[in-house]
């Protein structure tokens, strides 16, 4: 296999593509030069540089865009124009499917928030879930499954995905690997565990809540919590009357 560095595609006939020759600036950007190669082909496969395609959205006032192109947003991931919010692969980020789906989220609080006219509370900074805080005993080990593949002459003859990725069923298995650290997954391991029957289930995806006129501060329930979603506090001195 031979590669062509620096070609830019001038024209596609049958069996014959023409591209132009580039050549560098000082600036590192591919420039013309004129001088024109021809390439036999039987098939071609485009393979371009991934780019956003944003230019829908300069119809709109306010809306900056960077060089490459991505909308410009502030800490809300809203972009210049009000109303309009912006994430993912189309807004500055390091281009991950994590940092999308991370801004998916963020960014449905804060449209939520601004159709309410409401200013987004700050959440309280928890204390971070390292790994010697979980009870990793409470975890399956949930090996990665195996994923069927296309038989090998069948690869040939399609653009379909060799790797034919996860049933829902494995999906699922294999997400019992997270350790939803720091954060509640519902396992009433508290709600079973507490000897005063303090802890009140509000109904799934609700979580709980402390009922501290029975609470002893024993402990339990932080002790057995397997994600380090409970905080134990000194309890604040009582006022005593004077
Ligand atoms: C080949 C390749 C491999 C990658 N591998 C990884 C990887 O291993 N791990 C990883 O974390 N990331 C990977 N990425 C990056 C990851 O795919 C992206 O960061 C992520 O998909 C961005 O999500 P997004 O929702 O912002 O955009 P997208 O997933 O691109 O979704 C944008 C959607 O909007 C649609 N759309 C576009 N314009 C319009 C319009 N005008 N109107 C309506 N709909 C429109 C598009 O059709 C598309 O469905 C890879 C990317 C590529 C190209
Ligand atoms: S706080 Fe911890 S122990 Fe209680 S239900 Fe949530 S994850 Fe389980
Ligand atoms: S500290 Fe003890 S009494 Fe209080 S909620 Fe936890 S397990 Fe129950």
């Amino acid at each position: 296999m031979k590669i062509h560095w620096l070609r830019t595609i001038k024209s596609i006939e049958a069996g014959r593509v023409e591209v132009e020759v580039m050549a560098l600036d000082e600036n590192g950007r591919p420039q013309p030069t004129g001088e024109i190669e021809t390439l036999e082909a039987d098939d071609l496969i485009l393979a371009l540089g991934q780019d956003t395609d944003t230019t829908f959205l300069r119809q709109l006032e306010g809306i900056d865009f960077q060089s490459d192109g991505v909308v410009v947003v502030d800490s809300n991931m809203m972009t210049g124009h009000a109303g309009v919010f912006a994430g993912g692969d189309m807004a500055p980020s390091e281009r991950t499917v994590t940092v999308a789906v991370g801004h998916g989220k963020k960014a449905a609080r804060h449209i939520d928030a601004f159709l309410q006219g409401v200013a987004v509370e700050p959440k309280p900074i928890k204390d971070v879930a390292t790994l010697d805080k979980l009870r990793l005993w409470f975890f399956a080990d949930a090996a990665a499954r195996i994923q069927s593949r296309i038989p090998l002459d069948e690869r040939t003859g399609t653009f379909g995905e060799v790797t034919q990725g996860l049933t829902s069923a494995d999906a699922q298995f294999e997400s019992r690997r997270c350790f939803s650290c720091g954060n509640c997954f519902e396992c009433d391991g508290c709600y079973g565990a507490c000897p005063e029957d303090a802890i009140v289930k509000l109904g799934p995806g609700q979580r709980y809540e402390v009922n501290y006129q029975l609470c002893t501060g024993c402990g339990t329930c932080f002790d057995q919590c397997p994600v380090h979603a409970i905080t134990l506090i000194p309890e604040p001195p009582r006022e005593v009357a004077p």
